[in-house]
């Protein structure tokens, strides 16, 4: 076993970087409608290696929007269900679709295929450019189809912070609440990506603030495959996985991971 990712519990795949939102906080600054995702059959292959040699308790699917691609998604967590991973969590912005019998199908798929952990990014900031009637159509299928489920709120400098969008994010949390789901702890917005640019007045940016996705890449925890492809120093489409694995070793500077969570 690599030294390095002794310590591996983790895998996330980044499903595609194209999206349905346009958010003025989002890290990864603007996204394409469309675009390039992860080939379904041999993420659910990756999931099965790194499993079985590794004590894996969660996977994590998310974006971009990854619902834009939901069966790869499902590959994805059906994999980690068979591989007896605990905790399959799916991020979305909870907007693929306007069609209401494609937002029953998809809420129907994420239950069939074992995703036992919603996280519904809903705030000031998504819902600018997404609209909320498609995403609480899409909470509640989930809901009738017992999927559990959380809202996921970004926080402007913290949750207890008295400014213009926390106020907004807290009612439109209030809405889902009234619909019986719960909030967590969500994320407070780190200033790098549309962020710094937009919201620069909430940040002291003349010091440098670590990145709470920051990962030690001498003890690695949670693994990230890009939507094209990159994991660790290698790339799945180039390289056998188990070559990946076994040739990881720390780069010189921090590896950061700059998605949007
Ligand atoms: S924050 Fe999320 S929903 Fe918004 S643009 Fe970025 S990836 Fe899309």
């Amino acid at each position: 076993m690599n030294r390095y990712l002794r310590n591996l519990n983790r895998i996330e795949f980044i499903i595609t970087l194209a999206c349905t939102g346009k958010c003025k906080h989002c890290s990864e600054g603007d996204h394409k409608r469309t675009g390039e995702n992860i080939n379904k059959d041999i993420a659910a292959e990756a999931v099965k290696y790194i499993a079985e040699k590794y004590n894996i308790r969660s996977v994590m699917t998310f974006g971009g929007e990854p619902l834009l691609y939901p069966e790869t998604v499902c590959t994805i967590h059906s994999s980690a269900r068979e591989m007896r991973i605990p905790q399959r969590q799916l991020i979305t912005n909870g907007f693929f679709s306007k069609n209401p019998g494609r937002i029953q199908s998809v809420a129907e798929q994420i239950a069939e295929c074992g995703v036992n952990d919603v996280l519904l990014s809903v705030d000031a900031f998504h819902q600018e450019t997404i609209p909320l009637e498609y995403v609480s159509a899409f909470a509640k299928a989930l809901k009738e189809n017992g999927v559990p489920l959380r809202t996921h709120p970004a926080w402007l400098v913290s949750p207890d912070a008295e400014n213009p969008y926390n106020k907004t994010t807290k009612e439109i949390l209030s809405t889902f609440t009234a619909m019986g789901i719960e909030t967590n702890e969500g994320n407070v917005i780190f200033p790098s990506g549309n962020a710094r640019k937009y919201l620069s007045a909430y940040f002291d940016l003349s010091n440098e603030v670590k990145s709470p996705y920051w990962e030690d890449p001498e003890d690695v925890r949670a693994v990230c495959l890009g939507a094209n492809g990159d994991l660790l120093n290698g790339n799945i489409y180039h390289s056998r996985i188990k070559d990946i694995f076994k040739s990881y070793f720390p780069r010189q500077q921090n590896e950061e991971r700059s998605t949007d969570k």
